[in-house]
């Protein structure tokens, strides 16, 4: 079967004046339908560009520089905007995370949560508003028809990103984008909001592609999942694999790093360094300053993707 969505190549680079910086960098991964893929990874390791990327989102001094984002048979990346907005707007959709910058201040919640479906169902602004409705019940915002009449600001950071989950699944698409969809919530509010996108997604049979920094997530959500390390794949495959032993040096460390209960007391052991900036990338492997099993090719050469036995691939010369 073709996957729902088949990323191939995809580079991404942000003009500077000391020339492109390479945020994304040569990446492939591909989705089925209904398949939930995490990608993980530290912060500034690329996971938001390649998001934004994989959508036609990136805008300048970002700009996509090769590869293809095949979704249902179509390269999304070689499609006139028009046509990539339309698909964006009922097939696939993405939540950002901080809704406050993705909701629009002047307008009503119900009218915002209406549009997808006035536009793409060309439905009238009543049928739209009572779709609007049922799915704000959905999402567990109740008293609907007051909520419909409210403005972003009267909401709470939670109960706006019930909104945006209401507005990205109200079409059922057939793909999510979800980055960092409740980084910017308290910690109690999190996991409601999450169980609530999956459920919901669940429901209608939609893929996610869900970017998080949260292993524990990944474990209970996730198949498959893609590691990042500076705008690179690192490691692609099964969950299951990754969480009983990851291969590249990477994930051992992101896992080392995860507080146990068998633990308590004693010291985690967090990956020494940083991620490298992006304007002062390492030759090679661009792991190889902070990893503890470097040796003598990784500063020299970029290493490949690795096929592994058991269908992971990994980016690290121990497996070459
Ligand atoms: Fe470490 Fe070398 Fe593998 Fe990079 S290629 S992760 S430096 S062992």
């Amino acid at each position: 079967f073709a996957p729902l969505l088949s990323v191939e190549g995809l580079t991404t680079v942000f003009d500077t004046p000391s020339g492109p910086l390479r945020a994304v960098d040569g990446v492939d991964l591909a989705i089925g339908r209904g398949e939930v893929l995490a990608v993980v990874g530290e912060s500034g390791c690329g996971k938001t560009v390649l998001a934004l990327s994989i959508l036609g989102l990136v805008s300048p001094p970002g700009r996509i520089v090769s590869g293809r984002a095949v979704f249902g048979g179509q390269d999304l990346l070689a499609l006139p905007e028009g046509k990539r907005r339309t698909i964006r707007g009922s097939r696939a959709s993405m939540i950002f995370q901080e809704p406050m910058t993705s909701l629009n201040p002047v307008l009503s919640i119900g009218d915002q949560v209406a549009e997808p479906v006035r536009v793409h169902r060309r439905a009238s602004r009543r049928e739209a508003l009572a779709a609007a409705g049922a799915m704000l019940d959905r999402v567990g915002l109740s008293g609907a028809g007051r909520r419909l009449r409210a403005y972003p600001h009267e909401l709470s950071g939670g109960q706006r990103q019930r909104v945006m989950i209401a507005m990205a699944l109200i079409l059922s698409p057939e793909l999510l984008i979800a980055d960092e969809p409740t980084t910017a919530l308290d910690v109690t509010v999190q996991r409601q909001i999450l169980d609530l996108m999956l459920g919901l997604a669940r429901d209608t049979g939609t893929a996610i592609a869900l970017v998080t920094h949260n292993l524990g997530v990944v474990a209970e959500t996730a198949e498959n999942v893609a590691v990042m390390y500076s705008g690179r794949l690192v490691e692609y495959g099964a969950v299951a694999d990754f969480l009983r032993e990851p291969a590249h040096p990477y994930g051992q460390g992101l896992l080392a790093s995860l507080p146990r209960l068998s633990d308590r007391g004693r010291r985690l052991t967090p990956i020494p360094g940083t991620v490298p900036s992006l304007a002062d990338l390492p030759t090679g492997c661009h792991f190889h300053p902070r990893c503890p099993r470097a040796f003598a090719p990784c500063a020299r050469d970029i290493p490949p993707l690795f096929d592994l036995p058991d269908g992971r691939r990994v980016r690290c010369w121990l497996y070459g």
